[in-house]
């Protein structure tokens, strides 16, 4: 069933648990996130990137979300991923979207607040929840990963807790030492922030750029304020992979079994960050 992800984030932070957010972008990623989830028996958030309206139209995911949610016996929630236009926020809701994320992070502080507080009335007079963005992260798609995460990117605490007071968000993704992409190194979160992040907003954190974090890592994080981690690049390359594989092992494949391929590896390693749930 489609639900909302207020509630849901909400119950799995008070348990010290998290829900998995898997970026989707046509039929075969959303029955991936689909099958896990039922494997796994529990909640999924299915993430469409503002990015991805090139592999399918906002009205296009929602039908195929709200269909497969349909015969589906577990919450599934319908996210928004990263989004920059506020009119696309809208759209997304119009067409069904449950979870909207507003992304305002490279705006200074006065318009992030400013433009989320319009995000959150739309949203929350929809019913729909809303994750706000603070601190300095690398694009969505991986490119420009530093070296090293320095500190003066990290999310600010004052500056969250204002962020949270005034726009009355739902969730906050942050950044504390994680990125977008394929780290370089073994990627070190800061808890310590993280925490103080989270005493300051009291509302549920959202890790982005869980690929390549190490497992205790992220435990810890869900265990302190973490409630949604956010998977993409390792499941857009497993599937990948996967049919790089399939075309060494017969280079005549045909498309739709390279696609079956794909959609069943990725369910295998999507069904793998329920371990976290
Ligand atoms: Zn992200």
């Amino acid at each position: 069933m489609l639900t909302n992800s207020i509630t849901l984030l909400k119950d799995a932070r008070a348990h010290a648990q998290c829900i998995p957010a898997f970026n989707i972008y046509n039929l075969e990623t959303a029955q991936a996130a689909f099958q896990a989830a039922r494997l796994a028996q529990k909640p999924v958030i299915a993430a469409f990137g503002e990015g991805y309206q090139e592999n399918a139209s906002l009205l296009v995911i929602a039908a195929i979300v709200k269909t497969l949610a349909g015969q589906h016996p577990y919450p599934v929630v319908l996210h928004l991923d990263h989004c920059k236009e506020i009119d696309t926020i809208y759209r997304a809701i119009d067409a069904g979207f449950t979870s909207v994320m507003y992304d305002g992070s490279r705006l200074p502080l006065k318009d992030n607040i400013a433009n989320t507080l319009r995000v959150v009335q739309y949203a929350h007079e929809r019913g729909v929840g809303v994750e706000g963005e603070l601190g300095c992260m690398n694009p969505e798609d991986g490119s420009e990963m530093p070296d090293s995460i320095s500190h003066s990117a990290y999310t600010d605490v004052n500056q969250a807790r204002r962020y949270a007071k005034e726009t009355g968000v739902d969730s906050l993704a942050g950044a504390v030492g994680n990125a977008h992409g394929l780290y370089k190194g073994t990627p070190h979160l800061h808890m310590e922030r993280l925490e103080e992040i989270y005493r300051a907003v009291e509302i549920p954190l959202v890790l982005h750029g869980c690929s390549g974090i190490p497992a205790g890592q992220i435990r810890q994080a869900v265990s302190i304020a973490v409630a949604k981690i956010n998977v993409n690049t390792e499941l857009a390359l497993a599937g990948s992979n996967q049919i790089a594989a399939l075309l060494r092992e017969k280079e005549t494949m045909r498309l739709e079994k390279l696609m079956l391929g794909a959609r069943e590896r990725m369910a295998e390693v999507m069904k793998s960050f329920f371990d976290f749930a």
